[in-house]
């Protein structure tokens, strides 16, 4: 017989299988030793009262064997199939490719960047001497963004596909299966670069191609219809399908669609800072004591507020985490966050940003450039004002708040360095002031956030594509160019690595259906 329960247990007790079945047992009401195995289908922590437990979904075997469910699925070999070219190896690009599998036909992944092994040389330049690589740096070579980012994989984008399938693609390629029934799946910055290249090494024995050093400059279009790419070698590759999954940060090919007159659209994004705290602090709020103890993990928050008609709210954040420099060019400051799988560094950072409409910012209705320039203004004001190499101006909370330029600033984990600014001088103001009036009001939704103990690390400011893509909602095909599919958070259809894989495989599926 099998029978599924809800549980709670002590931190303690999260990991203890016998202890679990024995939990299990009572809340069955079944003699534990007639419990052949159990089978956690869903865990979360619950912070709520003034005792933090796990509440897990379980799934008890009562006298009858334990069955071995995990079936990794075959791939095709595609060889000789026909080519559907993806350009960009982000979470978009790799799921279509091993989609494009799947559907039988033949992925051909072309990535500006490089393997995941020579781009870690290009990060330490970053990190060490705040030099950027523009083709290999935090968001471009193989696994795109998704590589070197913290490998959260919630969405609230479950509507648009199966994002089990995608989570079990993982664990296909070496991630742990916590990541089924965590309520919060995390993979960490330290094995996504292993999951990545297995994903790769999965496209290549299936007879598909990943080319890296492989920069689309042009999409080769005859009457409407795509017919292929040119990479800046000058080299042309033939397809009659072509998936365009560049993420959002290469305004290049932005630029390239819109000198080939292939429609863009301007997009509402957000903006801001970094924050970090000491990780400490977010425990004590939110499990309500000193310490956290060994059993439980480092604390996350969400944070949200309607402040003069605009979100302010928390993006990304990474309890455990590193402030990571994101930029994709020279002369740019961008920040975001990454956290090892163990999440054991000593702080908490996350996106704290508001949100930007087309009305905020003056120009031509019809300009498709006209945020991405914005936002690139803003990154190019906080180099200046950091003073080069990749130094991000920074301030702590109470002080941005109070307008004063902070006498010191706490050590934090953004290793190219903070300078102390009054971040009055590089955020406009309408960004600037409602920062100011949420943080104090996130205080008192969060005992002890509110603290000159956090720093703000500028600017937060690629948090989605300020450029959409259009695309038909039926076909997935570009209006204009039959075969071409915008695809993933650089065509503005995902906002994250699962949202980006689950776009990946309609695009793949969308494909399918136009080749036949
Ligand atoms: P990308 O991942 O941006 O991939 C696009 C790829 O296209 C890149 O590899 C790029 O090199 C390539 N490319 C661009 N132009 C060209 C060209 N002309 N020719 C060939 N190739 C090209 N999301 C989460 O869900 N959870 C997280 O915890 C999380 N943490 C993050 C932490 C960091 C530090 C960063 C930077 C991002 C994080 N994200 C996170 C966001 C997530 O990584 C992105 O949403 C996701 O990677 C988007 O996938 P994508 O495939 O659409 O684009």
């Amino acid at each position: 017989m099998i029978k599924e329960t809800e549980i709670v247990c002590s931190p303690e007790q999260h990991e203890d299988m016998e202890a679990l079945k024995l939990i299990t047992a009572t809340a069955l009401k079944t003699p534990a030793q007639q419990i052949t195995g159990i089978k956690i289908l869903k865990r979360s922590i619950d912070a709520r009262g003034r005792k933090v437990v796990y509440r897990m979904q379980v799934r008890a075997y009562i006298n009858e064997p334990v069955p071995q469910e995990h079936q990794v699925v075959n791939y095709p070999n595609v060889k000789e199939a026909r080519p559907v070219i993806i350009i960009g190896a982000g979470p978009a690009g790799l799921f279509a490719a091993l989609q494009c599998i799947k559907q039988g036909m033949k992925p051909i992944v072309l990535e500006r960047g490089k393997d995941v092994k020579q781009r870690r040389r290009d990060l330490a330049n970053i990190n060490k001497q705040g030099l950027v690589n523009p083709d290999s740096n935090y968001c471009f070579g193989e696994g795109g963004a998704g590589t070197y980012s913290d490998g959260k994989l919630y969405t609230r984008s479950t509507k648009r596909g199966d994002v089990n399938e995608v989570l079990k693609v993982f664990t296909d390629h070496g991630a742990t299966e916590d990541i089924l029934v965590d309520a919060r799946p995390h993979i960490g910055t330290n094995k996504l670069p292993q999951i990545i290249t297995a994903m790769r090494e999965t496209i290549e024995n299936a007879g598909g191609e990943v080319r890296f050093d492989a920069r689309v400059v042009n999409l080769l279009v005859n009457f409407s219809k795509i017919e292929g790419v040119e990479l800046s070698s000058g080299e042309k590759l033939e397809a009659k399908a072509v998936i365009l999954a560049t993420g959002h940060s290469a305004r290049d090919v932005f630029e390239m669609l819109h000198r080939q007159n292939i429609l863009i659209e301007a997009k509402a994004f957000a903006l801001g800072v970094r924050i970090e705290h000491p990780q400490q602090i977010i425990d004590q709020a939110q499990y309500h004591c000193a310490d956290r103890g060994e059993y439980l993990p480092p604390s996350y928050y969400s944070l949200v507020e309607q402040v003069d008609n605009r979100g302010v709210f928390s993006f990304c954040m990474c309890p455990g985490g590193i402030i990571a420099p994101c930029a994709t060019d020279h002369n740019e400051i961008v920040v975001n966050g990454w956290s090892p799988s163990k999440r054991n560094n000593p702080f908490a950072n996350s996106g704290t940003v508001v949100q930007v409409n087309l009305e905020d910012v003056p120009g031509r209705d019809d300009d498709p450039f006209r945020l991405l320039n914005f936002q690139h203004d803003i990154e190019k004001l906080a180099f200046t004002a950091g003073g080069g190499n990749l130094v991000a101006p920074a301030q702590r909370m109470i002080d941005f708040v109070e307008g004063r330029i902070s006498r010191d600033l706490p050590t934090n984990s953004y290793l190219p360095g903070c300078k102390s600014v009054d971040l009055v001088n590089v955020l406009p103001d309408w960004i600037h002031q409602r920062l100011q009036k949420a943080l104090p009001v996130f205080g008192k939704k969060m005992k002890g956030y509110y603290t000159n103990e956090a720093i703000l690390v500028g600017v937060e400011s690629r948090t989605s594509s300020p450029v959409k893509v259009p695309r038909d909602k039926e076909t997935l095909q570009h209006p204009q160019v039959a075969g071409l599919f915008p695809c993933g958070e650089g065509a503005g259809y995902a906002g994250g690595i699962i949202s980006a894989a689950i776009d990946g495989i309609n695009c793949a599926d969308a494909a399918f259906k136009f080749l036949n």
